[in-house]
């Protein structure tokens, strides 16, 4: 190792440092739970995307612990090779039938369904279409391809028709349209309708991104297309297995074709290792949870609507939420950051978020309610929001 070659790393640092967009890790303490013990500190926890509690749900733990004796820590080699047990297989028909879908591909998280499926999908002589606030994952998977790219404002359905008339004439072989359900930063809904509409009207293909809304909209969590109602008229449904089912993994749900020709194409799927055999039980517990106890998800809306009104009656701008992610916006970056570090010796979590994740004057903390926390729980972080808030001048 020479430390004259890896300089850089501390003058990129350096330059972070400067901005003041340098981050330390905040360390948990043992479960990601609606109280956890962060950085030594119990704090009631706004910023997990355990919507449901299941990280730590009995059931899921359990069937963990018994497929990991039977079939052990590891799964062994990649699916196409021999990585695909009868589990996996499980997994996978159980979510197409949750999914009312032909067929599902499990990948090994959210973040590899994107970057597997996009560069399948489409390539040179191709244009995608796609949100500006899209997910990461989504951006990365589109750089993965050769494909032309158009960009719309923020669910701007005007600006999406405009795209897909300016692609029509442009000529391109396959127009795709790619959105998130839920947004991550602000917590809204796209507006899939609309979208379904334009998209069926000019041609292109659909791909929802529903890492957000994944056992949280819809009935039993099916997500945005079950919201909607709009069951057959979108193509491509990415899931994340991470997030609310609280375990590991992302999924594609499509035609039974589709996911054959990610079987053959999908880079992640055949390059990287499948999921060890206890993360794949868990995962088919939590399915058989979101189906059999729908009552933690009205759980997670009756928490979610009390936060939003404590925090609307406190006078805080919560933007255009209308999920449990409900950010509380600062103004300008510096705010935010002090906000967060306020409420953390007040011992509530809720991590701050500036630019460049989100516009400089729209910098805010985001918070997440979970079906598990308590109305004490909720009551204290917004007592200490009102606190802080009166501090900050966030509450006249
Ligand atoms: C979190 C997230 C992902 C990534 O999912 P993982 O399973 O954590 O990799 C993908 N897309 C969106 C919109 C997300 O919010």
């Amino acid at each position: 190792m020479s430390a004259e070659q890896l300089k850089f790393a501390e003058q990129e640092l350096e330059t972070l440092r400067q901005q003041g967009l340098y981050r330390k890790l905040r360390i948990l303490g043992g479960a990601q739970g609606p109280r956890a013990v962060i950085d030594g500190r119990e704090v009631v926890n706004l910023s997990s995307n355990n919507y449901l509690g299941l990280a730590t749900h009995p059931k899921l733990i359990k069937a963990a612990v018994e497929a990991t004796e039977k079939y052990g820590a590891g799964s062994g080699a990649v699916r196409t090779i021999i990585g695909t047990m009868d589990l996996h297989m499980e997994l996978e028909e159980r979510l197409a039938k949750f999914k009312h879908t032909e067929a599902v591909l499990v990948f090994q998280s959210g973040f590899t369904t994107n970057s597997g499926v996009i560069p399948v999908v489409i390539g040179e002589g191709d244009v995608v279409i796609s949100d500006e606030l899209n997910h990461a994952s989504i951006i990365d998977g589109v750089r993965l391809t050769k494909a032309a790219r158009k960009v719309y404002p923020h669910v701007d359905m005007n600006g999406l028709e405009m795209r897909l008339k300016e692609a029509n004439q442009e000529g391109y072989r396959r127009k795709l349209v790619v959105t998130d359900g839920v947004f991550s930063m602000d917590g809204d809904i796209c507006p899939l309708p609309d979208i379904v509409e334009l998209a069926e009207k000019y041609g292109a293909i659909t791909m929802i991104d529903d890492a957000h809304a994944s056992g949280v909209l819809g009935r039993n969590g099916r997500g945005t297309v079950d919201h909607y109602n709009l069951h057959g008229r979108v193509d491509i449904q990415v899931g994340t297995l991470s997030k609310a089912i609280g375990v590991l993994g992302g999924y594609v749900a499509t035609s039974k074709a589709l996911v054959d020709l990610l079987i053959h194409k999908g880079r992640p799927f055949l390059f990287s290792t499948s999921h060890p055999p206890g993360v794949t039980a868990a995962n088919l517990a939590a399915i058989d949870i979101l189906e059999n106890e729908p009552e933690l998800i009205e759980r997670l809306w009756e928490n979610t609507k009390y936060f939003k009104s404590g925090l609307n009656h406190l006078g805080l701008n919560t933007g255009k939420s209308q999920t449990p992610i409900t950010p509380v916006i600062a103004g300008e970056g510096a705010k935010a950051m002090k906000l967060s570090d306020r409420l953390f010796e007040e011992r509530v979590f809720a991590q701050g978020i500036g630019y460049p994740t989100v516009a400089n004057d729209k910098s805010r903390v985001r918070t997440i309610v979970t079906a598990t926390h308590t109305k004490e729980d909720l009551d204290f972080a917004l007592a200490a929001f009102e606190k802080v808030g009166r501090e900050l001048e966030l509450i006249k």
